[in-house]
C-alpha cells in the first residue's frame, strides 16, 4: 500500500494540504484543545477540510508515499502505522519478544524523553514512561494542557520548538487530527504519536498486532470482528491499515451512527480485504479468531444526546462467548466502560489486561527503533 498515490493527491493538493496545515496548527490552542476560529468544529476536536471536502489531516486521506513517508521518516517519527511496512511492523513485533525476556535492557541510557499529553490518557502514557525509564532514559513532560504554555495561548510550533530544544524525542497525545504529523514536520526531533482525535494510534496498533501474534501464533488469515465506536475510534482505523499486510478478514459491528467511515471501507476494498457489517453483536462473533471491542468515545461527540443513545449499545457478556471458536481472544485498548461485562474477566478468552502488558514491550522497542539511529551517529 506504501508508494501508492491515488490521482486525487496531486502535487498541487499536497502542497496545499501542507500549507493548510501550517497554517492551522500556527493558530495557539486553547485549553480544550481547540484551534482559534480555524477550521470546522464537527466535536470536541477540528477537521479540516479543503474544497473539495477530502479532510486535510487524516493519515489515511495522505498519499502514504509522498508526505506519509519520506519527510517523517528522515527523523525516525512513528505518526502513522503506514510509517512502517510489513518488515518494519514485524521487525518491532520481534524486538518487543526480546524486551518481554529481558524488559531492562539500557537501550536508552542518558537519552530524555518527552511526553506531551494535551488529551487525558492512563495507560498510554505511563506504558511509555515505564518503558523509558525500563531502558534506562529519563522523562519530562506534562499530562494535563491546562498545565502547559498552550493554555496560554502558546502554537504547537513553539511548543515542539521549545521541547525539542530539552528532549531527544517526543512522545505526543492531542485532540486534533493532523496534529502529530504536523508536529512531526516542525520537530526536528522524533515524533512518536500516542493518539491524534479519531485518526491514528499507532503504538496502540502495534501492541494489537503483538497481542494477536502471541495468541493466535499467526498474523495471517484472521477473522477479526472489531466492535462499538468505529466511527471515532482511532485504534480500529489504524488496525485495519496494518492488517492489511496480513489478509484479514473484518466484520464490522457497530449502530448505524457509529459505523465504520466510507474511507476506511474504501481502504478495504482497494486492498482486496473483505468485510461485512452488522449491528447486532450476540452470536457475529461465532466463527472470529479476534474480537475487537471498544469504548464508544464520549469526548468526541459534538452531540451528547447522540452519545446518550449509543452508549450502552452493546455489553459483552460471558455467556455469549457460549458458541466462540476455542482459540477466540478478547481485546480492548481500555479503558471499558460498560461494554465488556466483568463476568467476562475470568473466562480464559479474555485477554485485554494481558494486552495492555504487552504495551509495555511494544513501547520499549518503538522507543529503541526511534532513537537508534540517532545514537549511532552520535547526535
Ligand atoms: N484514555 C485512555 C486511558 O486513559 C487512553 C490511553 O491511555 O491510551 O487509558
Ligand atoms: N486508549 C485508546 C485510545 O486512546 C482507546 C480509548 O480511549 O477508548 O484511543
Amino acid at each position: 500500500m506504501r508508494g501508492k498515490v491515488s490521482s486525487k493527491y496531486t502535487e498541487t493538493n499536497i502542497n496545499l494540504r501542507r500549507v493548510c496545515i501550517g497554517f492551522f496548527y500556527k493558530q495557539p490552542l486553547t485549553s480544550k484543545g481547540e484551534l482559534g476560529q480555524r477550521g470546522t468544529k464537527t466535536s470536541t476536536s477540528f477537521k479540516k477540510h479543503d474544497s473539495n471536502n477530502n479532510l486535510l489531516t487524516s493519515d489515511l486521506k495522505a498519499p502514504l508515499g509522498v508526505w506519509g513517508r519520506s519527510n517523517f521518516m528522515r527523523k525516525n517519527s512513528l505518526v502513522s502505522i503506514s510509517d512502517y511496512n510489513k518488515e518494519e511492523i514485524l521487525a518491532i513485533l520481534d524486538s518487543a519478544a526480546d524486551f518481554e525476556a529481558n524488559p531492562n535492557r539500557k537501550t536508552l541510557d542518558g537519552k530524555i524523553i518527552a511526553t506531551l499529553f494535551f488529551e487525558p490518557s492512563t495507560r498510554t502514557r505511563l506504558s511509555f514512561e515505564t518503558a523509558v525509564i525500563r531502558l534506562g532514559g529519563s522523562i519530562i513532560g506534562f499530562s494535563d494542557a491546562a498545565t502547559s504554555s498552550s493554555s496560554k495561548g502558546e502554537t504547537l510550533n513553539d511548543t515542539i520548538h521549545m521541547v525539542s530544544c530539552y528532549a531527544d524525542a517526543i512522545v505526543m497525545r492531542h485532540p486534533l487530527e493532523g496534529a502529530a504529523r504536523y508536529a512531526a514536520e516542525v520537530s526536528p526531533v522524533p515524533i512518536i504519536n500516542a493518539g491524534d482525535g479519531a485518526n491514528q494510534h499507532p503504538s496502540q496498533t502495534l501492541l494489537d498486532l503483538y497481542s494477536i501474534l502471541k495468541t493466535q501464533g499467526t498474523l495471517e488469515n484472521l477473522t477479526i470482528c472489531l466492535v462499538g465506536d468505529l466511527k471515532y475510534g482511532r485504534t480500529v482505523h489504524s488496525l485495519i491499515m496494518a492488517m492489511s499486510h496480513f489478509k484479514p478478514t473484518f466484520k464490522f459491528i457497530a449502530p448505524n451512527e457509529l459505523k465504520m467511515p466510507d474511507e476506511y471501507k474504501l481502504f478495504c476494498n482497494k486492498n482486496n480485504i473483505p468485510f461485512t457489517e452488522v449491528n447486532e453483536l450476540n452470536e457475529s462473533f461465532n466463527d472470529a479468531d479476534i474480537l475487537y471491542m471498544t469504548r464508544v468515545q464520549k469526548e468526541r461527540f459534538q452531540d451528547l444526546m447522540e452519545y446518550e443513545r449509543v452508549k450502552n449499545v452493546y455489553t459483552l457478556k460471558n455467556e455469549m462467548l457460549a458458541n466462540s471458536k476455542s482459540n477466540l481472544r478478547i481485546l480492548h485498548p481500555l479503558p471499558r466502560v460498560t461494554e465488556i461485562d466483568p463476568d467476562v474477566d475470568g473466562n480464559e478468552k479474555a485477554y485485554y489486561f494481558q494486552q495492555a502488558q504487552n504495551g509495555l514491550y511494544v513501547r520499549q522497542a518503538i522507543l529503541s527503533k526511534v532513537l537508534k539511529p540517532i545514537t549511532n551517529k552520535g547526535e
